[in-house]
């Protein structure tokens, strides 16, 4: 045995690389062991940082030609794709190092390597052996695909794969409305290509208050991105420079149908990276899917082994991996610390942006629960004019008995910092008329959501 650690840390992703920090922070002697050189995990690596750098370019690129017009303002628009890239590679380098500055600075321990359990609290790095009083597996998950649907980096590519094409395809087939096949349908669809998303389920992002999805796709819809919803994907065949991909007919007795484009990002979900762990040797079982099981301090079956993040499945979100985490360091600490679950935002960073935190009205309508709604549009907000934002809207759900928020959805430009001050809102158990009396400073967007506020109780000023 080389070293005994107060805590060894299993990825550095947002789970495991907070998780290292707040424990270091807290007196514990750390390590992390990453397989990647670099630190930050999908969230930093291939995930979020990457797909928003690519959002923002191909953003800019988007207005410059067709807003920039309206302003008064001519400019020749053409993208250098190779220089695009480099500056979302430049941000993904300066914030993985960042990490192994954060590090350093707090005394982390990291090495670099695949960790296997050889024991309940032992792990093996190579030949090298570590014990750690209490460990947390932060693991992470890599992305899915359909059967019969194989990833061949070229045609039939990932979401990796799809932040990093050395050419602007002409078109491209989405599979998958989710957060993060619309986000790489924006990209690429405002960079040029034509795009075309197959979504099985009957609206876009599954999950997502209904309403607030049909808005979505309707505005994403006018700009030139082809939804489909309710298409059952049966396979797909990559050849030459083209892929095929066929789904089952519109109704039963229906020919199938197929659709062909240059390039094919499956989109489909994540699985959790528990194979390659040897979690027996911690007497530690996967649930059928392949996540960890875990209670409701986070501690899985092997007690002192604690899991967080993508790994244990729930919203797969880098803050939710991240608040799982700090709770748990904390509590190793003798603190007291909890994730709210029901506060938890959700944001597709498509333009305009939806975000979302709380219940749907799907959900509260099945759960029985009564509730009150009422929403206010962009349009009616004078800052939105000024932004030329004037689609999408503020809606509010909330109890009608305690004026309580039970959720809260929104599309629109910056939806996702708008939507912070409803998540807290719900944090701290505010009601409606406390974020409907709250001052908001004019003109902002954020008056979208004191006037929605002030619509659950039939007060909107502006409408
Ligand atoms: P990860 O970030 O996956 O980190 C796990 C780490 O563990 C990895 O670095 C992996 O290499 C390492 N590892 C795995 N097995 C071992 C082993 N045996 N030994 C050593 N190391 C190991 N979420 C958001 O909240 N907002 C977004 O905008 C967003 N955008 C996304 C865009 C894309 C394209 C993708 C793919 C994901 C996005 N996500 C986003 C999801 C987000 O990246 C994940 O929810 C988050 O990274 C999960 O954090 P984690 O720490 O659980 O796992």
């Amino acid at each position: 045995m080389d070293s005994i650690y107060d805590l060894i840390v299993i990825g550095a992703g947002p789970g495991g690389y907070v998780a290292a920090i707040r424990a270091a922070q807290l007196g514990m002697k750390v390590l992390v062991v990453e397989k990647e050189s670099a630190l930050g995990g999908t969230c930093l690596r291939v995930g979020c940082i990457p797909s928003k750098a690519l959002l923002e370019s191909s953003e800019l690129y988007y207005k410059t030609k067709r807003e920039y017009g309206m302003h008064g303002i001519s400019v020749e628009a053409s993208v250098d794709l190779a220089k695009l890239m480099a500056r979302k590679d430049s941000i993904v380098t300066q914030l993985t190092k960042g990490i192994a500055g954060l590090f350093q600075k707090n005394h982390v321990e990291h090495v670099a390597g695949e960790a296997k359990f050889t024991g309940p609290k032992t792990i093996a790095v190579g030949d090298e052996s570590y014990e750690g009083k209490a460990v947390i597996i932060a693991a992470g998950a890599r992305p899915a695909t359909l059967p019969g649907i194989e990833f061949d980096g070229r045609n039939i590519v990932d979401s990796t794969g799809a932040l990093s094409f050395d050419e602007i395809p002409e078109s491209l087939i989405v599979i998958g409305a989710g957060a993060i096949g619309l986000e790489m349908a924006s990209v690429w669809s405002r960079l040029g290509s034509t795009v075309t998303v197959l979504e099985y389920m009957p609206q876009i992002v599954p999950g997502l208050d209904a309403e607030t999805a049909e808005l979505a796709k309707r505005i994403l819809g006018r700009q030139k991105i082809k939804i489909e919803t309710g298409v059952r994907v049966t396979g797909a065949n990559a050849d030459g420079d083209s892929v095929a991909v066929t789904a089952e007919g519109k109704k039963e007795g229906d020919p199938p149908r197929q659709w062909t484009a240059g390039k094919l990002l499956v989109s489909v979900g994540r699985r959790p990276n528990t194979e390659t762990l040897n979690l027996s040797a911690a007497g530690i079982e996967t649930d059928a899917r392949g996540f960890i099981p875990v209670n409701e301090t986070l501690e899985t079956k092997s007690p002192g082994v604690y899991a967080v993040g993508d790994v244990i499945g729930g919203l797969m979100l880098a803050h939710k991996a991240s608040e799982e985490a700090v709770a748990v360091v904390e509590r190793l600490a003798g603190r007291q610390a909890s994730v709210n679950y029901a506060a938890i935002p959700a944001i597709v960073y498509t333009d305009p942006e939806i975000a979302s935190v709380g219940k749907t009205e799907e959900q509260l309508m099945k759960d029985g629960v009564d509730y009150k709604k009422a929403s206010f549009p962009y349009a009616a907000n004078g800052r939105a004019k000024a932004l030329n934002a004037k689609e999408g809207f503020v809606k509010i759900l909330a109890d009608p008995d305690s004026d309580k928020i039970l959720g809260a959805h929104i599309v629109g430009v910056h939806a996702g910092d708008l939507i912070a001050e409803l998540a807290l809102a719900m944090h701290v158990g505010a009601t409606v008329k406390t974020v409907a009396q709250t001052t908001h400073a004019h003109p902002t967007l954020s008056e979208i959501v004191k006037e929605a506020a002030l619509a659950v109780h039939g007060e909107a000023i502006h409408i």
